[in-house]
């Protein structure tokens, strides 16, 4: 006993062991991967050990070699957790995966279909009515082995994952969504949305010397570090965010529009999206979006490509502004504060982007002598949506 509270006394006083996301993305080698740390010691090492698995396997065999992890997080209610994992993996063979998890921290126990839905077999019949109306045409093969072992519940849909397992090539994972409401459920479904917001307006002087900090790949632990320092500026930047993380920091992005700066969109899995597909390359954008418009009640109106690739092709999918950078800090290549503080002072204009991570702290440090020196220098940060309302405003003067 005396143990296990001393355990939790170091973890609340120490680590805060508050949930959180494993987070690492690689710029140069194109690898992302993202997924929840509940503190449920067994949900995670189920979740980290799936991962390490497929993430061992990975030896990049050729130019355009991609590894990605992403994931749904939803709690059903106060008790009850459902986690879906998509892992996409690009090397010798092009692999498409779902795993999903289902654990009450009630009962201590993982979650089957039978525990959620009350009727199996009029489940059965509609899940087979549907993929006959959604999937006229396809083979449909998979139903034969059949199961309910993969699963995600949000606050609209169950959706059912049929072919989970690798699928090679260019195939699309096979799934269907069944509206929550025509389903008669076990357990309790508390999943509430936001009321939806707008930015502060600021003032905007068009002769002003003007620059637009970004942070991409957050948010993260270092982000609230971040608004402290631009709060303490009275500065603002735009945040570039990745869509899966989003319901980890709920706090901090209600804090960052309270203060008056802007979210953008940067995916929702941190794929590489230049090769994609329009349907999959929409259906990740929009998953970003309306995560953001759920936990936040902002929609961002940018977007910044993933790896920064981006072609006229892509751009026409989207009704959302592509944003890029003049500026690139290199943060996560140089690692310390003097580079990424030169990177950027020498290379800033009136009218700069200027490209930061909030991934990791190496931004964090470098921030503050950044902003004093351009205050120092007579800029004004606003957003990129400001910054491209004072471009539109300059070139009709
Ligand atoms: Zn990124």
């Amino acid at each position: 006993m005396l143990k296990r509270l001393s355990i939790f006394l170091i973890c609340f006083l120490l680590l805060g062991c508050s949930n959180d996301v494993y987070s690492v993305i690689k710029q140069d080698k194109k690898v992302a991967i993202n997924y929840p740390v509940t503190n449920i010691g067994v949900l995670d090492e189920a979740i980290s050990s799936y991962v390490n698995k497929n993430y061992s396997k990975f030896k990049c065999q050729k130019k355009s070699c991609e590894f990605n992890v992403s994931y749904t997080y939803n709690e059903l209610n106060d008790n009850v957790i459902n986690i879906g994992l998509n892992t996409f993996i690009n090397d010798k063979t092009t692999v498409n995966k779902i795993k999903t998890f289902t654990y009450d921290k009630k009962t201590k126990k993982f979650l089957t279909m039978e525990n959620i839905v009350k009727d199996l077999d009029a489940l059965d019949y509609d899940i087979k009515k549907r993929l006959l109306e959604k999937y006229r045409e396809a083979d449909m093969d998979f139903l034969s082995d059949f199961n309910y072992d993969y699963f995600t519940i949000d606050d609209q849909n169950l959706t059912i994952y049929f072919n989970p397992a690798e699928i090679k090539g260019n195939n699309n994972i096979i799934y269907l969504d069944i509206p929550l409401n025509s389903l008669d459920l076990l357990i309790d479904n508390q999943i509430t949305n936001n009321t939806y917001i707008d930015l502060k307006k600021k003032n905007i002087d068009s002769s002003s010397k003007v620059v637009a900090l970004t942070f991409d790949d957050g948010p993260s632990k270092y982000t609230d570090q971040i608004l402290k320092i631009l709060n303490k500026h009275k500065a603002c930047a735009t945040f570039f965010i990745v869509g899966n993380k989003v319901p980890f920091y709920k706090k901090t992005l209600t804090k960052m529009i309270k203060n008056g700066n802007e979210i953008g969109n940067h995916s929702y899995s941190h794929r590489w999206l230049n090769k994609l597909p329009e349907n999959e390359f929409k259906n990740d954008i929009n998953q970003a979006q309306n995560t953001i418009k759920k936990y936040t009640g902002f929609t961002p109106v940018l977007f910044r490509p993933t790896y920064g690739g981006y072609s006229d092709k892509l751009k026409s999918y989207t009704d959302l502004t592509f944003v890029l950078w003049d500026v690139d800090s290199r943060d996560w290549k140089v690692k310390n504060k003097t580079d990424i503080f030169n990177n950027i002072i020498s290379n800033v204009k009136n009218g700069s982007i200027v490209l930061m991570h909030d991934n990791h702290k190496y931004a964090v440090d470098a921030l503050d002598d950044v902003l004093f020196k351009l205050e120092n220098d007579g800029y004004e940060f606003v957003t990129v949506s400001e910054l491209l309302e004072i471009k539109k405003l300059r070139e009709n003067e």
